[in-house]
């Protein structure tokens, strides 16, 4: 086994890591502060081919292999997981297109949104269709060569901003199988953009709700065939799994560092608190877990680029190193004291942000009966 990088690899880590350091991380507290959504910063990530990882090359996109694109978000997230979250927004809302879509959709949508700085949102969750996605309740109905979509989605990364969104809808009221995925553009008479949420962590990441009312689309915007949403839907999580691991890895390991310095400079009883053994042991059990993360990111990323069946290992890697990335950051805090708990220092926001991983793409609960499943089939 190779657990090195390449020097491709090796040079796009360096690279986005000093792009993170020049550029997310003096702005990162304010971006949190004000709930500010990062556009300088997603446009320079575009010029610099960062933007758009899973789209192929032919179709305007980067055309890095995942374990780069994992790298990339993993070094993103060092900065900040609201900016990495938005930073991989796009590739969340494009794989259904890329993964099911006709040639023609692909050409049509792809370049266009790659070449011209566009967003994209993946909407899926709605009121009532959380974890259930089964459940959802937004109609896509037939009428000639058009199909009318009606409904509400909620919680939808980019919502506010975005210039197109990949809804999943029923399109067959009656048959809960019948889920399809449609390109729906955001400028067409009754997309409405609802709510932006006020949230707890990722607060740079934009997160709102879309009202479809009586929107007219052209039938060629079905993605595949009626009836392969739930299937495109479920395979777009499976793709899109080990980037929230990488954005935990990432977030983790800035958490680390921070409470390694402090460890190292907070002096109490006459001497760095990092000479006892108490915090030694919280240090060493961060690094430990923040490594045990990694490999399974990383080796996610790596059986998808070997076309090998991943999604056991891309569930577990999410789900492990989101698990993670609450523990070190909540022990950051605790290294760090009442400085920790203090808007002052970054670990009670990389602690915040820890949080969203556990819950969105899946929450842990859901990710434990897929990998369950899979054990048990
Ligand atoms: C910041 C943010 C960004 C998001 N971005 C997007 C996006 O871009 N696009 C999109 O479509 N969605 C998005 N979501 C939605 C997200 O994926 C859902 O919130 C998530 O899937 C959980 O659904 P829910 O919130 O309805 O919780 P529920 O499904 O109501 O779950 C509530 C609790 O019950 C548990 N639970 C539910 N069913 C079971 C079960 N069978 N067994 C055990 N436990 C269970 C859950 O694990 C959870 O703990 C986002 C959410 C947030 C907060």
């Amino acid at each position: 086994m190779i657990f090195e990088l390449n020097d491709e690899q090796k040079a796009i880590k360096k690279m986005v890591r000093e792009f993170t350091e020049k550029e997310i991380v003096p702005v990162a507290r304010d971006l949190d502060d004000k709930e500010e959504y990062p556009f300088e910063i997603i446009k320079k990530l575009d010029e610099l081919g960062l933007s758009n990882l899973a789209v192929p090359e032919e179709y305007g996109g980067p055309g890095v292999d995942s374990l780069s694109a994992t790298i990339i978000i993993e070094e993103l997230a060092f900065g900040c997981a609201g900016v990495a979250t938005s930073a991989a927004c796009n590739s969340l809302a494009l794989y259904p297109l890329i993964l099911g879509g006709s040639q023609k959709l692909k050409e049509k949508y792809l370049p266009f949104i790659c070449n011209n700085g566009k967003f994209a949102s993946f909407c899926l969750t709605e009121p009532n269709a959380g974890s259930d996605v089964g459940a959802v309740s937004t109609t896509a109905e037939k009428k000639g060569n058009e199909y009318i979509i009606n409904g509400n989605k909620c919680f939808i990364t980019s919502g506010s901003h975005a210039d197109y969104y990949t809804v999943f809808a029923k399109t067959n009221k009656n048959d809960p199988k019948s889920l399809s995925a449609f390109m729906v553009e955001a400028d067409l008479p009754g997309v409405v953009r609802g709510k932006k949420e006020i949230k707890m962590g990722i607060r740079a990441s934009d997160t709102a709700e879309i009202i479809f009312e009586e929107v007219k689309i052209p039938s060629e915007n079905l993605i595949g065939k009626e009836g392969d949403g739930f299937r495109l839907s479920m395979q777009t999580l499976d793709m899109a799994r080990p980037t929230v691991g990488a954005i935990a890895v990432g977030l983790a390991q800035a958490a680390f560092e921070a409470a390694v310095s402090h460890a190292k400079e907070r002096v109490q009883f006459g001497r760095p608190i990092a000479y006892n053994q108490g915090i030694q042991f919280i240090l060493a059990d961060m690094a430990t877990e923040i490594e045990a993360a990694r490999l399974l990111v990383y080796q996610a990323s790596w059986l998808k680029d070997q076309k090998k069946p991943f999604s056991r290992q891309s569930a577990i890697s999410k789900l492990y190193a989101s698990d993670m990335a609450m523990r070190v950051t909540t022990n950051a805090v605790q290294v760090l004291g009442g400085y920790g708990y203090s808007r002052e220092y970054m670990v009670e926001k990389y602690m915040r942000d820890a949080k969203i991983m556990q819950i969105y793409e899946g929450t842990n609960e859901i990710h434990r009966i897929v990998i369950a499943n899979q054990i048990l089939k």
